[in-house]
């Protein structure tokens, strides 16, 4: 059987007071024909990085919507993950090729865990590309499959494409974080643009104390008497953490009393982000202005918060990105944002009204001293990116947009 991964319990009322009560009202009502429907969401890891994020807040409020939800994690060994990583880089652009020994690692596993997949839904819907092949192997019992893509598929690698391309046509519907990253010739009809959300009740997302977090953060070792910026994301080429000390190091020669904080994670699914963080810790060592903080060493949601909350700009300076959750994050928290112009990042900052957007170090660093120079310009950008979160990005719009999606495929 497939690990359930174990989740808290939520009220769908909750959410009232950040998203209004019309928006609950709604949720309510398209939640009432699916009352019992059996759905389950399929992903490779139960922790590091946005799906899990995503999992991890709304599973319970499905639940509590009067669903039959579960959220299962496929098992595979390292061997399997590393090919994985590649067909997300490949899937994101990547020049990456595939060898036959890898593609029947993939599907080995892909066999395992469809067999391990016992119990029966109504709905299953398959996370990236990890688990992508599973309703081949499963075998037809009337599921209705979706394929939930998170990634930048806009060009995929055309050769990795070819040998996954055959197992999505198996699909009843797909969605994506932009119509712009449905790539040409899309073997399922039926195509939904669903952007994701933060879930303003979580622990990284609750309102703390200024106090507070200043507290959590100087007890992790921030100075915090110090400019803080701060960079929250995986270890991974794509999120440019390498040229976000690039950035740092133009940003100090401006203000010397600058400090930077690389916050990552580590994903269970993710063995290349080992050979970053190893890269990054030799870069910070060669600097006594950057910190590198993870997980591995207690830096978890509350910790997250404080960063997103206490830093006077925080950088996303990824080259590729599917959407940046941690965009929306900061924003709620009403903390500037300097950011990659890449993926679903514009369509949470309005480039010089809610942030800025930047293509290169050197405008990255520009601006964030421009940011450091004029502190109330920055908190008027926080205040109206937070607006624009809470009328686009919180959880219930995206709960809202896949109960009607539900609907129609279990119509
Ligand atoms: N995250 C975290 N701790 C870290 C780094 C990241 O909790 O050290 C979280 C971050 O707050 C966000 C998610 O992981 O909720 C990353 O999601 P995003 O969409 O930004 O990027 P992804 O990792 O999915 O590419």
């Amino acid at each position: 059987m497939l690990e359930a991964v174990d989740i808290g319990t939520q009220h769908v009322g909750c959410y009232e007071d950040a998203a209004g009560g019309e928006v609950v009202a709604r949720l309510e009502e398209l939640a009432g024909p699916l009352r019992g429907a059996r759905v389950l969401h399929l992903n490779a890891t139960p922790y590091g990085g946005g799906v899990a994020e995503i999992l991890r807040s709304e599973v319970p409020l499905l639940r509590d919507l009067g669903l039959d939800a579960d959220w299962k994690i496929i098992t595979g060994d390292e061997k399997f993950f590393s090919v994985t990583k590649k067909l997300h880089n490949a899937l994101q652009g990547a020049e990456q090729e595939l060898s036959a020994q890898e593609r029947e690692t993939y599907i080995t596993h892909s066999v395992r865990n469809a067999h391990l997949l016992e119990e029966r839904y109504d709905l299953i819907v398959v996370h990236d590309p990890q688990p992508l092949a599973l309703p081949h192997f499963y075998g037809g019992d009337g599921t209705r499959w979706l394929w939930r893509c998170h990634i930048d598929t806009s060009e995929p690698n055309p050769r990795v494409w070819g040998f996954l391309e055959p197992y999505l046509s198996e699909y009843d519907a797909a969605a994506f974080t932009l119509e712009g990253f449905v790539p040409p010739g899309f073997p399922v009809e039926r195509v939904e643009i669903i952007p994701p959300a933060i879930d303003p009740e979580s622990p990284k997302n609750l309102e703390l104390r200024p106090a507070t977090a200043r507290r959590v953060l100087q007890w992790i070792g921030v100075e915090v008497e110090r400019p803080l910026i701060t960079q929250v994301s995986r270890f991974d080429p794509w999120k440019d953490p390498l040229g976000v000390i690039e950035a740092y190091r133009l940003v100090r020669e401006e203000f010397p009393e600058s400090q930077l904080a690389l916050v990552g994670s580590m994903a269970l699914d993710d063995p290349e982000g080992w050979e970053i963080y190893h890269n990054i810790q030799e870069a910070a060592r060669e600097d006594e202005g950057v910190h590198v903080f993870t997980n591995l060493t207690g830096v978890g949601n509350i910790e997250v918060n404080a960063f997103q909350r206490y830093s006077d700009v925080v950088i996303q300076k990824s080259i590729r990105e599917g959407f940046g959750l941690v965009v929306s994050e900061t924003l709620w928290k009403e903390t500037p944002v300097v950011a990659g112009r890449a993926g679903g990042i514009p369509l949470q900052v309005e480039d010089g009204v809610s942030g800025y957007l930047v293509d290169s170090v050197e405008e990255c660093a520009g601006r964030v001293i421009e940011l450091l120079r004029q502190p109330g310009k920055g908190r008027e950008m926080g205040v109206r990116g937070r607006e624009a979160v809470r009328e686009k990005f919180l959880l219930p719009r995206l709960i809202s947009d896949e109960l009607r999606l539900y609907a129609e495929l279990l119509g």
